[in-house]
């Protein structure tokens, strides 16, 4: 077999760029070992948000929502994209000097984003209990929302099909041979592959990957745990979070609500386990934040991974020391929302030459020469 470009990993962001690169003409194979979504793309919140601390996440973040907006028309299946807000509970003087120092860069980006008083939190969120999760004000921005991850990679899937794109799941790579620096051939479980270029968008497994070509990357697997209560009559839009508590809830169109937070003594490590002691801290939390909820059962509870970096950002582009492998990954806890723009910005560098400035910020070069800015909103 022969291809343009090899992508290893069938979850958003690798099923994203075979759409993107397919549409562009270029011949596609994307391997994945078990199904579409079987990472952390399918246990993922799917909440998309735009408000960062970062100027990168941030920009990314806007671009994707405009994909998003477009996505159901332009793939042809609805992705349940839906547009609620996202409310960022603060609870202390430091995260409301934060929060408006984040609102500043993010309206000079142009985002529709604001300071809430604590009066006005329950205008938005009627049910949150303001006393019980001590808020003393918040952040909103109305165009934040989330999607279906299963919808929104089956759709990219099928759309990149119809472009000619070739999705060969259940199908692993074992390895890459790399000539005078320059990948040659990818072997997998149904055969090889030769190639000139590999995108490694493998999640938390993508340290694997980099390894087969010799390159050390910086990410770390942390199992995350999140539920879903039964249905309840639609009762809020946005999806409410704090990053003091790590709780993040959201009600899906269904009527259940969808949440998760890190349980405190999370390690790194491929321990995919559901724990006892998330229930228990979850459903603390969670009646603390809508006291209503105590009576309302959880009806189920899971596990994935985030591909978690340094600076809590994902790292992008071609590798300075093996032409040809492509970074995407390292998306911590965000690379649902970021998928749509940063699919975006690599099929432009792999099809038409064309570098977008994220991907020198982006690069896996900055963890070597030390010039990073940590991602300051993020749970957990
Ligand atoms: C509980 C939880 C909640 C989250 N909530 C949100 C959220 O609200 N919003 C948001 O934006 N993000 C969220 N995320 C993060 C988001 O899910 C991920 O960043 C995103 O899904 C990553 O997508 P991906 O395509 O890069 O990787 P993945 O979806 O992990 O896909 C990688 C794929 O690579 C495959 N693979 C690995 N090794 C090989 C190999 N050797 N050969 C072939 N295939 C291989 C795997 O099987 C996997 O399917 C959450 C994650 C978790 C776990």
């Amino acid at each position: 077999m022969k291809s343009d470009v090899v992508i290893v990993g069938g979850g958003v962001n690798g099923c994203a760029l075979a759409y993107r690169l397919a549409k562009k003409g270029l011949k596609v194979i994307l391997v994945e070992r078990r199904f579409l979504t079987s990472g952390a793309t399918g246990a993922c919140g799917a909440g998309i948000r735009q408000q960062w601390s970062t100027k990168e996440n941030t920009k990314l973040a806007i671009d994707s929502v405009k994909h998003f907006e477009k996505f159901s028309r332009e793939l042809g299946m609805d992705i349940d994209f839906r547009q609620g807000g996202y409310l960022i509970i603060n609870h202390d003087e430091k995260e409301v000097e934060q929060s408006k120092k984040n609102i500043k860069m993010q309206r000079s980006l142009g985002l529709d984003v604001r300071f809430i008083d604590r009066d006005e939190i329950n205008d938005i969120v009627p049910i949150l209990d303001v006393e019980g999760m001590h808020a003393i004000g918040a952040t909103f921005c109305p165009t934040d929302g989330h999607a279906n991850p299963f919808k929104t990679t089956f759709a990219l899937a099928k759309a990149a099909r119809r472009y000619g794109a070739n999705i060969m799941t259940h199908t692993t790579l074992t390895d890459i041979v790399v000539e005078n620096h320059r990948v040659k051939k990818v072997k997998t479980t149904n055969g090889s592959i030769e190639t000139d270029a590999v995108v490694n968008a493998a999640g938390a497994w993508s340290k694997k990957i980099a390894e087969m070509v010799g390159i050390d990357i910086p990410n770390t697997p942390f199992r995350k745990e999140i539920m879903v209560t039964e249905r309840l009559k639609l009762m809020f839009e946005a999806m409410v979070i704090s990053f003091k508590d790590g709780i993040y809830f959201s009600q899906q169109k269904e009527g259940h609500i969808l949440g998760g937070l890190p349980i405190p003594e999370e390690r790194e490590g491929y321990n995919f386990m559901p724990t006892f002691m998330f229930l228990t801290h979850m459903a603390k939390t969670l009646t603390r934040y809508v006291p209503s909820l105590k009576y309302i059962n959880m009806v189920r509870h899971w596990t994935g991974f985030y591909d978690v970096t340094p600076d809590a950002r994902p790292i992008l582009g071609e590798s300075e020391e093996v032409k040809g492998f492509i970074h995407c990954h390292g998306f911590s806890g965000h690379g649902f929302m970021l998928s749509p723009k940063v699919s975006e910005v690599l099929a432009e560098y792999i099809a038409d030459d064309k570098k977008d400035e994220i991907l020198d910020s982006l690069s896996l070069k900055r963890f070597k020469t030390g010039k990073f800015t940590r991602e300051k909103s993020v749970v957990g």
